[in-house]
């Protein structure tokens, strides 16, 4: 542990998954000793809206690492029987067409587990003090200086502090004092999303999976798995060809929504699809946003972003909470690195957290724009609504057979990518010092460390 004499004030916009995980990291990992982190959130409550959430392996290590062993038990998440995370049915027939198989993976608690969000966040939530969260605090505006941040509230109050990060979700504010003209994207889709009691579905829906399932159609796909703690979810999804503009205007996050017409959608599906969506009781709506990638994370020396603030990919690939746990972790050891050294009392100085910022910027930012370009790239080759039925099955079997692979994410070792980076800084720090003995001409530094990071 390195012992400051001077203290940091963290300050966090956001007590959603990726807030409650960078608090906890941050504590826990960055070896800091004289740490004030305080969480602003929006909501009165801390109450999860009604959803599933799955977590791959890459976020359940990391929920490890950060000491949040109390996620990984049976009973707050559900892990399928077949141990095979993804399984692809065809709409119609309900045949298996394509599966993604875990690759390294030998503790079953690591596997791909799917949660009720309320219980993932109940269980991040015991590892925070609950002194440090201020409920109803709505986020208006960032700034920052060279000296300090400021988070400032539509109830007229403000709060500063030595670092500021954002995580403040898909909307975010602290992102839009930096980005102002960033402009989200309507994907195309609404998600019409339930969780409820498993005992609704099961027993009463002949052949029903026991494993999670999705099935793929023409156009829209269709969801269902067990949740731990007893309970299920259903996701389906429409098409919907409005604006963001218009769409902004008739439908907010997670308005209920007409179990009919998600009944009537599914009614020509295979058996178990048209069951579970007849059993469906209620559904809440979810269009789908995703954004551009930011040229950078490091912001003003002192703001960052984390999680979907970072990083607007939507519900792609069901990547966002372990994406924001690996950027909590890649976050704190950003810090770690900085000031968690044998020499105490490195100054809290904006230069030192421009350095620990970075650190996190080059570990995270490349990665998750991997995802970022495959999100976009689909969006943009979506197939056209008019295909003849003949085609539109050649085309479905193609895609469900030929689906990106994304073992790249799932099974990410984000220790292992920040140590890289730390490396190549380390060299690069090193190689500029030699230059400058030498009398040299200076190398390129971050292009150099980028190389050697290749190599690596
Ligand atoms: C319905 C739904 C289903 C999803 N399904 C999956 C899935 O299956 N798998 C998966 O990995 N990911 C899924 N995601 C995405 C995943 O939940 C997020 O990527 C992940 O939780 C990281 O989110 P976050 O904490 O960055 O943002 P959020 O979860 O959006 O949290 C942001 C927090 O900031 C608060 N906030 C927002 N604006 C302000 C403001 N102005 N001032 C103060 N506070 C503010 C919000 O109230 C919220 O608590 C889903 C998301 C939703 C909503």
């Amino acid at each position: 542990m390195a012992v400051q004499d001077a203290q940091l004030r963290v300050l966090i916009a956001g007590a959603g998954i990726a807030g409650l995980a960078t608090a906890i990291a941050l504590t826990r990992i960055s070896g800091i000793s004289n740490l004030d982190i305080q969480l602003y959130e929006q909501a009165p409550e801390l109450l999860e809206i009604g959803a599933s959430i799955a977590l791959s392996p890459n976020g359940m290590r990391t929920l490890e690492k950060l000491g949040v062993d109390n996620a990984l038990s049976d009973e707050i998440g559900f892990r399928g029987p077949s141990d095979i995370p993804h399984i692809f049915r065809h709409w119609k027939s309900n045949q298996v067409v394509s599966v993604d198989t875990h690759i390294n993976v030998p503790d079953r608690r690591h596997q791909t587990t799917r949660f009720h969000r309320g219980h993932l966040h109940a269980a991040l939530l015991k590892h925070v003090p609950r002194e440090a969260i201020h409920l109803g605090k709505r986020v208006s505006h960032a700034e920052a200086t060279e000296d300090r941040v400021s988070l400032h509230f539509i109830d007229g109050t403000s709060t500063y502090g030595d670092v500021l990060i954002g995580a403040d979700g898909i909307k975010s504010k602290v992102r839009q004092a930096y980005f102002p003209n960033y402009r989200l994207r309507f994907g195309g889709k609404i998600f019409m999303r339930a969780t409820f009691d498993a005992n609704l579905v099961e027993g009463k829906v002949p052949n029903l999976p026991a494993d999670s399932t999705h099935w793929w159609g023409p156009k829209d796909n269709f969801f269902a798995s067990k949740l731990g703690k007893g309970q299920y979810t259903t996701v389906g999804a429409y098409e919907d060809g409005r604006s963001l503009e218009e769409l902004e205007k008739s439908i907010s996050w997670d308005q209920p929504g007409d179990v009919q017409f998600l009944k009537e959608k599914y009614k020509n599906w295979n058996p178990v699809v048209k069951a579970l969506s007849e059993l469906t009781p209620y559904s809440r709506l979810y269009p789908n946003y995703v954004g551009d990638p930011l040229p950078t994370w490091v912001l003003a020396s002192r703001v960052t972003l984390i999680g979907d603030a970072a990083h607007a990919h939507g519900g792609a690939f069901a990547a966002g909470g372990s994406l924001a746990l690996d950027d909590s972790l890649a976050l704190a050891l950003g810090f770690k690195h900085t000031f968690a050294s044998p020499e105490s009392n490195i100054p809290f100085s904006a230069s030192n957290i421009r350095r620990s910022l970075s650190l996190y910027d080059r570990t995270r930012r490349q990665h998750t724009e991997e995802l970022l370009s495959i999100v976009h790239h689909q969006l943009n080759n979506q197939t056209p609504l008019s295909i003849a039925p003949e085609v539109g099955e050649t085309v479905l079997i193609s895609r469900l057979k030929n689906r990106p692979n994304t073992e790249w994410m799932t099974e990410h070792d984000v220790e292992k990518a920040f140590a890289i980076v730390a490396a190549s800084q380390e060299f690069a720090v090193d190689a500029s010092q030699a230059n400058r003995t030498n009398g040299r001409k200076k190398v390129g530094g971050r292009n150099d460390s980028i190389g050697l990071r290749e190599k690596l």
